[in-house]
C-alpha cells in the first residue's frame, strides 16, 4: 500500500506526488498484513523450536539404543466393538467390530499390552402423561476399547521405525 506523508491518504498504487495534496508518497505495510506476517513468523519459529526438541529427543533415543538398550514405544488405538443394545425387544447393533488398525500394527511388530474399555451409561426415565420421573440408570456398557500397543526398538530396527519414533515423541509431548 502507498500513502501520502502529508495528508495520510492511502492509495493502492504509487504516484509521484499525492493526487490530493501534492505531498510525498511512501509505501507502507498495512497493520493487519503486518500482524498476520508477525503471527506467521512466530508460528514458523515455534514449529522450528518443536522440531529441534523432537530431533534432540530422537538423538537421545538413538544414543540409548547404540549402547545396547531397548526403547519401548507405546501407541493406543480406539477400536469399536460390536455392542448390542436392547431397545423395545429389538436388538440394535451400535457399531461393527473393527480391529484392522491393531492387525496392521501387529504385522509391523507391535504387541497388544493392554485394553481399556470405553463405556457409556444412560439414565432411564418414566413418562407419565406430560411429566417424567427419574427411574434409575444403566451404566458400564462397553461401546469400544482403547488398545495399548507396544513396540520394542533397538539398534537394529531404529532407522526402520523412525516415523513411529517421531510420532510417539510428538504425541508424548502433545505437539504435532
Ligand atoms: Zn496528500
Amino acid at each position: 500500500m502507498f500513502r501520502c506523508k502529508k495528508c495520510l491518504n492511502e492509495y493502492s498504487k504509487s504516484f509521484d506526488n499525492c493526487p490530493m495534496c501534492g505531498g510525498e508518497i511512501e509505501s507502507f505495510v498495512p497493520l493487519e498484513e503486518k500482524q498476520e506476517k508477525q503471527r506467521h513468523e512466530a508460528e514458523i519459529d515455534k514449529r522450528a523450536r518443536i522440531n529441534q526438541l523432537v530431533a534432540n529427543e530422537i538423538e537421545d533415543l538413538r544414543d540409548r539404543v547404540s549402547k545396547g538398550k531397548d526403547v519401548k514405544l507405546y501407541w493406543s488405538f480406539y477400536i469399536s466393538v460390536d455392542s448390542q443394545m436392547e431397545l423395545a425387544n429389538s436388538v440394535t447393533k451400535l457399531s461393527p467390530f473393527d480391529d484392522s488398525a491393531v492387525k496392521i500394527a501387529g504385522m509391523k511388530g507391535w504387541n497388544v499390552v493392554g485394553v481399556v474399555p470405553k463405556t457409556s451409561g444412560s439414565a432411564l426415565q418414566n413418562y407419565e402423561g406430560f411429566g417424567k420421573t427419574w427411574a434409575g440408570g444403566i451404566g458400564g456398557n462397553v461401546v469400544g476399547a482403547y488398545v495399548m500397543m507396544e513396540l520394542t526398538v533397538n539398534q537394529e530396527n531404529f532407522d526402520e521405525f523412525l516415523d513411529e519414533i517421531d510420532a510417539v515423541v510428538r504425541s508424548a509431548h502433545k505437539v504435532s
